[in-house]
């Protein structure tokens, strides 16, 4: 029998933040914010509640509700609720949702099949089979995003998937084994034939969609013409810093960051649409 450390009834009158997810949704707090307070979810019948942590002295608390739950009217994009929070609320944020996420596809020992459990408030699954008793824990999948810079310019990209006239800096999974440094060379040669030097490491940032964490670098340019991998994204091509064409406005995303430090390092302020 699965058993967690707490459930919503034992928490009804704890105070502290909650993460709560239906399907691709996630509750609001009355300002759009994180939800704050004794626990929201005290109506319905006991749920399992994950203990993922603190912000601010305060508790954080991560629980998947069942798709058919009430409360329809406080929910709302997880991307956008990431977006409008600072730094620490949104790691907290991050590591909800990754546990979450985690708790959700380890109900299964990979190795065995045999149910897992968890059997106290650590964030860890333990397999029931005791011939196996292997442990699961979150895992996150790095992810290099590289700036490209060649003097006043930079390389921008875009996948198919991407809002029409969309650019970004590049990005790709690192692979088993690999380096986040030959990641970045590796996925930059793929996807566009150029070879880089200079890496230079710049930020890292959790992305909990679904368990992502981003290596940010710099680089500078060092030879090759551009040939786009079709597989891999639409289009790909230097940019001069005053001719930079529409990009994501995510202000806590890295992409963000780094395009906007490059613009900086040139003088210009964060640039607007060509
Ligand atoms: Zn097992």
């Amino acid at each position: 029998m699965t058993s967690t450390p707490f459930d919503t009834w034992q928490l009804a009158t704890t105070r502290g933040w909650w993460i709560v997810q239906r399907g691709r949704e996630i509750l609001l707090g009355p300002d759009g914010g994180l939800p704050f307070g004794a626990c929201p979810l005290f109506e319905l019948d006991p749920l399992p509640v994950l203990a993922v942590g603190e912000l601010d002295g305060q508790p954080c608390y991560a629980v998947a509700l069942p798709p058919e739950a009430p409360f329809g009217v406080f929910f709302g994009d997880p991307k956008r609720l990431y977006d409008s929070l600072a730094g620490r609320a949104r790691n907290a944020l991050s590591r909800a949702l990754e546990v979450l996420e985690w708790d959700r596809s380890h109900r299964f020992c990979g190795s065995c099949g045999a149910p897992t459990e968890q059997r106290a408030a650590a964030i860890v699954r333990h397999c029931t089979n005791d011939a196996c008793r292997r442990e699961h824990f979150p895992r996150v999948s790095p992810v290099v995003i590289v700036a490209v810079e060649r003097g006043e310019e930079i390389l921008l990209g875009r996948s198919h998937h991407f809002p029409p006239g969309i650019y970004s800096v590049l990005a790709g999974f690192v692979d088993a084994g690999e380096s986040a440094e030959d990641a970045a060379h590796r996925e930059i040669f793929e996807e566009t034939g150029l070879a880089i030097r200079d890496l230079r490491y710049f930020a890292s940032q959790p992305w909990p969609f679904p368990h992502s964490l981003m290596l940010g670098y710099q680089a500078t340019y060092d030879g090759g013409e551009i040939v786009c991998a079709p597989d891999e994204i639409e289009d790909a091509a230097f940019f001069h810093v005053d001719r930079l064409p529409q990009t994501f406005r995510f202000p806590s995303t890295l992409s963000y960051w780094l395009i906007r430090d490059f613009c900086q390092r040139h003088g210009r302020d964060w640039p607007e649409p060509a």
